[in-house]
C-alpha cells in the first residue's frame, strides 16, 4: 500500500545554515521575502534569531545546531512536521556536530522531504508552482522492514 502526506499551501519550511554559510542564508532570504512571507518558517537557534531580525517576523527557533537543533528537526522531519528543508551546511569546515548535519539530510531523504543546501538549489525551490499548490509527497513503504524478523 502506497502512503502519502499532503503538503499544504502553506508549507513549514526548516532553516539551517552554518556559521560561515549564514551571510548567505540571510541574503538569500532576503531575495526571497515575499514567497517566505507565505509559509511558516522554522530555524535553528541562531539561523532563527538572525532571519528573525533580519525579515522582521516571527520564526519559530529550536536549539541552536550545534547544542541539538539539527536533531530537532530531523525529529520533526520524522513526525511530519516539516515540509521543505534549506540547509546551507558549510563544505569547507568540519562541524562539532558533523554527526547530527549527516542524521538531518539522512532523515530527509528516508521521508522525502524536498531538501536544497546552496542558494541556487533554494531559488530553484522557492519559484517551483508547488510552492504555491498542495503537493501529495509518496512516503516511501518501510513495512517490510518495520516487520523484519530478527
Ligand atoms: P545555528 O545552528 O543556527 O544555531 O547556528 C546551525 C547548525 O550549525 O546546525
Amino acid at each position: 500500500m502506497i502512503s502519502s502526506r499532503v503538503l499544504k499551501i502553506r508549507k513549514r519550511i526548516a532553516l539551517v545554515a552554518h556559521d560561515h554559510k549564514k551571510k548567505d542564508l540571510l541574503e538569500w532570504a532576503e531575495f526571497n521575502k515575499a514567497v517566505l512571507a507565505k509559509h511558516e518558517l522554522i530555524a535553528t537557534g541562531t539561523t532563527g534569531k538572525m532571519l528573525e531580525e533580519n525579515l522582521d517576523r516571527p520564526i519559530r527557533q529550536m536549539l541552536s545546531g550545534p547544542l541539538g537543533g539539527d536533531q530537532q528537526i530531523g525529529a520533526m522531519i520524522a513526525q511530519g512536521e516539516i515540509d521543505v528543508l534549506i540547509f546551507f551546511w558549510d563544505p569547507m569546515e568540519a562541524q562539532p556536530h558533523d554527526p547530527d548535519v549527516k542524521a538531518l539530510l539522512r532523515l530527509a531523504t528516508v521521508w522525502n522531504i524536498p531538501v536544497a543546501m546552496d542558494r541556487a538549489s533554494s531559488d530553484f525551490l522557492m519559484t517551483s508552482p508547488l510552492m504555491h499548490t498542495e503537493y501529495e509527497a509518496i512516503i516511501p513503504d518501510y513495512s517490510d522492514y518495520v516487520k523484519r524478523k530478527i
